[in-house]
């Protein structure tokens, strides 16, 4: 038996949370030497820069961020794997039903996590290559959502217009 991944699971996990709270010990990079060290620290064990407190409480909420930022993303990916996934399986004798419940539900899903990512992370400045790199993602997520909304959206406007076009012959 073909056993999909629950959509609603991965929503939920992909779902921006809060920021840990902030007086837990958080790990940032350095500014000094760009290694990473964490909030408890008086001075950098790398490089002994000392640290601001208030600074690096600012660097670690940061860090956080980023890192929620890249799973994030990676969840976003997942998802539309799964999407497609739930796609082809419309097209499966057995499997038209789940297959389109799984689709219509991460189709509107998607777009919506993908807006949410960028409200929460775009004003994020970092060169971190991860964050870029699911800066990528989630903009290849959009895009790809985006074109497909624009292909089903004209799809229909055809179907109408063809439709229309169809009657009047008549
Ligand atoms: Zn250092």
């Amino acid at each position: 038996m073909l056993i999909f991944p629950n959509p609603f699971k991965m929503v939920k996990a992909a779902w921006p949370r809060t920021s840990a709270s902030p007086q837990a010990i958080q790990v940032f990079p350095c500014s000094n030497c760009n290694e990473t060290i964490n909030t408890s620290m008086q001075q950098c064990t790398f490089c002994s820069a000392p640290i601001d407190p208030v600074a690096a409480q600012h660097a670690a909420e940061k860090t956080a961020k980023i890192s929620q930022a890249c799973s994030d993303a990676s969840y976003l990916k997942i998802m539309v794997g799964c999407a497609l996934t739930f796609f082809v399986a419309r097209f499966s004798p057995f499997l038209t039903l789940s297959g389109f419940a799984g689709f219509t539900f991460l189709e509107i899903a998607i777009p919506v996590i993908v807006i949410r990512w960028w409200l929460k992370y775009c004003s994020i400045e970092t060169n971190d290559p991860d964050f870029t790199q699911a800066k990528l993602s989630a903009s290849y997520v959009g895009g790809g959502a985006l074109l497909f909304l624009l292909f089903v959206l004209t799809g229909r406007v055809a179907v109408h217009a063809l439709g229309f076009e169809f009657n009047s012959v008549q």
